[in-house]
């Protein structure tokens, strides 16, 4: 493949953006090269500057979950964009919306909007720090919550692909307040809150997590965490910006059955569009300003693109019927093939995958923490990613991220896939 015209504006972007992209891991740092600029994108598939073709595993990093340029989202933003883009006034669209995720998540009375994942995770981890009146929270090494001071410790993907899980410019302040457990191991979580004995406002974790690769919960460990939590007063938050409307409709509470007090969504729930938000009981989300003392704004929150965006998104996903099944499927799927080729190649690799989450690992044991995850073999994904990327196959420039696989793959496009991770297998 070509990729002159990438190289050109890649070098035209770093003079100008540092490093030459709005975030970090789209950089290529983790497995050299210089980035791939992307043109246009059309269901499966991501059109290069070079006009070079991709089966898309990335998708904008989960949101796509439907496929690019989805038509009833283009179609929404377009006939919105006419009347206005942004108002500073409440519209009728953020009270649909609200009552279209309402009715899809357990376990959740009220929800506001921000614009990303990480404006969520915070405002959650501040209403949970208000409401208790406590300050400590815990989380858990690998788990990513978005760049905010109190979650820049050991957060997995792109900090840890950059080996600095402590960014310089967070204080002791903040990051004494946030303590640090190692994910699926409860008897770290139990010993924690007994030496901060009453202070812990909140826990909160990925449900699956995708921030290491795809790592699953063990059976039972977040219905103990839960039990812990109400023995301990503290609350439970999920960030489910990556599950939520991604695993099911009501994400990973629903797989799992396990309640959480505050959920946080992101990617899927905008349809592409700059979206974020958190939810949860009336009693907690009524501690809310303007109703409560914990303040939280955004100028942009509720951007009505955006919710026409997150609307016809929802809906599609509430009314196909079948939809996160098929997606399960077809991970399953490409699950097998992959695991069939690379045995057949004697590659050492695990994979883990929950749903339409999937990883692959080039380490032989069992990945169920961020110890595990750093396992991998880091060289070897280097190869077997840019091996992919000559094959016309772009999965994430990191070995700490899970697949985003999307509805509008076909089992030609997997089967595709998989003849490609053959080929690469050899070369490896
Ligand atoms: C992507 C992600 C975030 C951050 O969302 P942004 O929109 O990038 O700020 C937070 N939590 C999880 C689990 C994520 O995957």
């Amino acid at each position: 493949m070509i990729y002159q015209r990438s190289s050109q504006l890649f070098a035209e972007a770093e003079k100008v953006i540092p490093g030459g992209v709005n975030s970090p891991v789209r950089a290529f740092k983790g497995v050299g090269g210089t980035p791939i600029f992307a043109k246009s994108a059309k269901g499966a598939y991501v059109y290069d500057e070079d006009d070079n073709r991709y089966i898309d595993y990335i998708n904008s990093w989960g949101p796509m979950v439907l496929g690019h340029a989805f038509p009833p989202v283009v179609d929404a933003v377009v006939a919105r964009a006419k009347s206005g883009t942004s108002f500073g006034m409440p519209t009728e669209l953020e009270t649909k919306i609200a009552e279209l995720a309402l009715s899809m998540v357990p376990n959740i009375d009220k929800i506001r909007f921000v614009n990303s994942g990480t404006e969520a995770c915070m405002s959650a981890i501040r209403l949970a720090r208000g409401y208790t009146k406590r300050d400590k929270i815990i989380k858990f090494a690998g788990c990513y919550h978005g760049h905010s001071d109190s979650f820049l410790i050991q957060a997995g993907s792109g900090a840890s692909t950059f080996g600095t899980p402590n960014s310089p410019g967070v204080t002791q302040g903040t990051a004494k307040d946030t303590l640090l457990a190692n994910y699926n191991d409860i008897e770290n979580v139990t010993a924690l809150f007994e030496s901060n004995k009453g202070e812990i406002a909140a826990v909160i974790i990925e449900p699956v997590a995708g921030n290491m690769g795809c790592v699953p919960p063990k059976e039972g460990f977040l219905s103990s965490l839960r039990a812990l939590c109400d023995a301990q007063d503290a609350l439970l938050i999920f960030d489910e910006v990556m599950t939520g409307f991604r695993l099911a409709k009501g994400g990973a509470q629903e797989l799992y059955g396990v309640k959480a007090d505050l959920v946080c969504f992101g990617k899927v729930i905008g349809g592409g569009l700059p979206v974020g938000a958190f939810a949860g009981t009336h009693e907690i989300m009524n501690y809310l300003a303007p109703l409560g003392p914990v303040y939280q704004a955004g100028t942009l929150s509720g951007n009505p693109l955006a919710m026409a965006a997150g609307i016809a998104m929802l809906q599609s996903l509430n009314t196909t019927a079948g939809i996160f099944k098929s997606l399960e499927e077809k991970t399953a799927y490409l699950h097998r093939g992959i695991d069939k080729v690379l045995k057949e190649n004697n590659i050492v690799f695990t994979i883990n995958r929950v749903g339409s989450m999937i990883s692959v690992h080039f380490d032989a044991e069992p990945v169920v923490d961020f110890a595990t995850a750093k396992k991998g073999d880091n060289a070897t994904f280097k190869q077997f990613f840019h091996g992919l990327l000559r094959e016309g196959i772009y999965i994430a420039p990191s070995a700490y991220e899970t697949w985003f696989i999307t509805e509008a793959l076909s089992y030609e496009d997997l089967d595709f896939t998989i003849n490609a991770i053959n080929k690469v297998a050899k070369t490896l």
